[in-house]
């Protein structure tokens, strides 16, 4: 019962992929307003519970990605336990800034704000 996002989405202008987190999105990449989307955070922070409470990690033992948003999902997770492994207590978002300007991103660089949104939104509702 490990979650899946199996369809990437993208900008409808840009045409390039986001994470859905909340149901109007600015796009990281060319500003667009993307609307009507589907949020999928309650059902990640599901997920992620149950990962947690039955494998004391979020990095679930086994995950074939589906998409490319799969991968950056896993890496969200990764992100959740290494704060809780070696920062828990400290707080979430600087810790997040942190963590994510040591990563390498590339051409996904405008994908870091999202991926922040996400996390964030995601700490949130863990709580
Ligand atoms: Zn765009």
């Amino acid at each position: 019962m490990v979650f899946h996002i199996f369809k990437d989405s993208f900008c409808n202008q840009c045409k390039k992929l986001f994470i859905p987190v909340k149901k109007q999105q600015v796009c990281g990449y060319c500003g667009g307003i993307i609307e009507d989307i589907v949020p999928m955070v309650d059902e990640m922070a599901d997920d992620m519970r149950a990962l947690k409470r039955y494998h004391s990690s979020y990095i679930p033992p086994q995950y074939g990605c589906c998409s490319s948003s799969d991968e950056f999902l896993l890496f969200v997770y990764q992100m959740f336990d290494v704060y809780e492994r070696d920062f828990n207590g400290s707080p979430f978002e600087a810790f997040l800034t942190s963590f994510l300007n040591d990563i390498p991103f590339g051409e996904n660089l405008y994908l870091r704000k999202n991926i922040k949104e996400l996390a964030l939104a995601l700490h949130e509702k863990l709580r």
